[in-house]
C-alpha cells in the first residue's frame, strides 16, 4: 500500500486524536528507518524515547522471541522469573526497595499516586492526599494524571478531574513552600521536564525539594518516564541529582520498544500497596520484562552509560557549531537535547528535517526534541547533522 492509500484508510478507521506527520514508517535497522515508499530516515526520535536499543537489535529481538515460545503471559497470580529478574536489577541498579509493574507511563504514575496517598493514609489517617506538582509538567492522559499534569490546555473536556493537585512553579522554591500545607502527602516532578520543552530543573532547586520533603515526610515521586534508562547518561536521572527519591516511574525506554512501566518505591515506602489494593492483568508478563532483561543488561552498564554521554555532548556541540541564526542554544543531558528556536518554529522545523530525512519530534513551544536510539552510531549521527545543517542553515 501507499502512503496515500494508507492515509485514507487511517483517516476513516483510526479516530484522528493524532496530527501525524505525513510518512509512513515500514521497518528499521540501526538508528535508521525506511517508510512504505522505501525512503531512507535516520531517527532522533526513537519512537519518542521509547526505541533506546534502535530498530531490530539482536539481543532484544531474541531475548523477546526466545520468551514468547517458552510463555508470553501469566497474569500476575503466579510469579516469573523474567519479572522478577528484571525487578531485581532496577532495584540493586539504585538501592531503592521493591517494584510494581504497570504497561505505560501514565499507569506508572497512577500507581506512584495511589502509593504516595496510601502511605499517608496509613501513617496520617484521612485528609492528608494533596501532591504538588510543577507547571509546565507532564505525567500522562489518564483522568487523574492529566490533572497532575502542571498545564491547563489538558484539563479541559473531561470533568470532573480526579482532586487534590497544586502546582508550583519549577526552580521557585517559595512557590512551592507556599504549595504545601497540611493536606499535602507528596511533590512530583520529572528532572527534565520533556513534553513541556525539555526544560532540566536546577539541582539546587531539585536537592532543596528533597530535603523539605523529608523534613515534612512528603513523598518525592520523580517521574522518570522519559528521562529514565539510561536517556541522560545515567541510568536514571535522579542519579546525577544527588537525591534519593521515594517514588520512581519509568516506561518509555524501560522495554526497547514493548509497553511496560514500572513503579519503584524506596525500602521506606514499598510496602504500602498490599493484595487488594493495587494490580494490573498484563503488567509484568514474561514476555515484556525478558525484552526489559536485555534492555537493561546493555544499558545499565558505566561504558554504555559513558557513551551516551559522549554521543549526547558531541551532538550538542556539533549542532551550536552549525552556527545557525535559527538556533538559540540546546537544552538538556545526555541524547535528551531540545534545540531552541523561534516560538512556533519548532514543527516547521521537525517537518522539513522529516522530509529531508531525519526524524525529530517537538517539545514545548520552542524545541525540536532530539531522542535518538542510545545505540545510534556516530556515522548516523553526522549524516543527520549534514541534513539539519541543509535545513538550519538556509
Ligand atoms: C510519556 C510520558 C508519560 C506518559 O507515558 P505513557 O506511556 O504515554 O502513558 C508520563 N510522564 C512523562 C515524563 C512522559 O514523558
Amino acid at each position: 500500500m501507499t502512503y496515500q492509500e494508507l492515509k485514507a484508510d487511517e483517516e476513516q478507521y483510526v479516530m484522528q486524536t493524532y496530527g501525524r506527520f505525513p510518512i509512513a514508517l515500514d521497518h528499521g535497522q540501526g538508528a535508521q528507518l525506511w517508510d512504505v515508499e522505501g525512503k531512507r530516515y535516520i531517527d532522533l526520535a526513537s519512537g519518542i524515547g521509547v526505541n533506546c536499543l534502535g530498530y531490530n537489535h539482536p539481543a532484544l529481538t531474541s531475548a523477546i522471541e526466545n520468551q514468547i515460545h517458552k510463555l508470553m503471559h501469566v497474569s500476575n497470580l503466579f510469579t516469573t522469573a523474567p519479572m522478577v529478574q528484571t525487578a531485581k536489577t532496577l532495584v540493586t541498579a539504585t538501592g531503592m526497595g521493591k517494584v510494581f509493574f504497570a504497561n505505560s507511563g501514565a499507569e506508572a504514575n497512577e500507581g506512584a499516586i495511589k502509593l504516595a496517598r496510601k502511605y499517608s493514609f496509613d501513617k496520617y489517617g484521612a485528609g492528608r492526599n494533596h501532591i504538588v506538582t510543577l507547571w509546565n509538567s507532564f505525567h500522562g492522559r489518564t483522568v487523574t494524571t492529566l490533572k497532575a499534569t502542571g498545564q491547563t490546555r489538558f484539563h479541559d473536556y473531561f470533568f470532573p478531574f480526579t482532586e487534590g493537585f497544586d502546582y508550583a512553579a519549577a526552580g521557585d522554591l517559595d512557590d512551592l513552600k507556599s504549595k504545601i500545607t497540611d493536606s499535602t502527602c507528596a511533590v512530583m516532578m520529572e528532572l527534565i521536564q520533556g513534553e513541556g520543552g525539555v526544560l532540566p530543573q536546577d539541582p539546587a532547586f531539585v536537592q532543596a525539594v528533597a530535603a523539605l520533603c523529608r523534613q515534612k515526610d512528603l513523598l518525592l515521586i520523580i517521574d522518570e518516564v522519559q528521562t529514565g534508562i539510561g536517556r541522560t547518561g545515567s541510568l536514571f536521572c535522579f542519579q546525577q541529582y544527588g537525591i534519593t527519591p521515594d517514588i520512581v516511574t519509568m516506561a518509555k525506554g524501560l522495554g526497547g520498544g514493548v509497553p511496560i512501566g514500572a513503579v519503584m518505591a524506596a525500602k521506606s515506602c514499598c510496602d504500602v500497596l498490599t493484595p487488594g489494593t493495587h494490580a494490573t492483568t498484563f503488567g509484568g508478563s514474561p514476555t515484556v520484562c525478558a525484552a526489559a532483561n536485555a534492555v537493561l543488561s546493555i544499558v545499565n552498564d558505566p561504558d554504555f552509560l559513558a557513551q551516551v554521554c559522549e554521543k549526547g555532548e558531541y551532538l550538542k556541540n556539533k549542532i551550536l557549531a552549525l552556527g545557525s541564526p535559527a538556533i538559540h542554544g540546546v537544552r538538556g543531558k545526555g541524547l535528551m537535547l531540545g534545540i531552541i528556536v523561534d516560538e512556533g518554529q519548532h514543527s516547521v522545523f521537525a517537518q522539513k528535517l522529516i522530509s529531508q530525512g531525519v526524524l525529530v519530534i517537538t517539545a514545548g513551544k520552542n524545541a525540536v526534541r532530539l531522542l535518538p536510539p542510545l545505540t545510534i552510531t556516530y556515522e548516523e549521527l553526522d549524516e543527520a547533522l549534514a541534513i539539519m545543517k541543509t535545513v538550519f542553515c538556509n
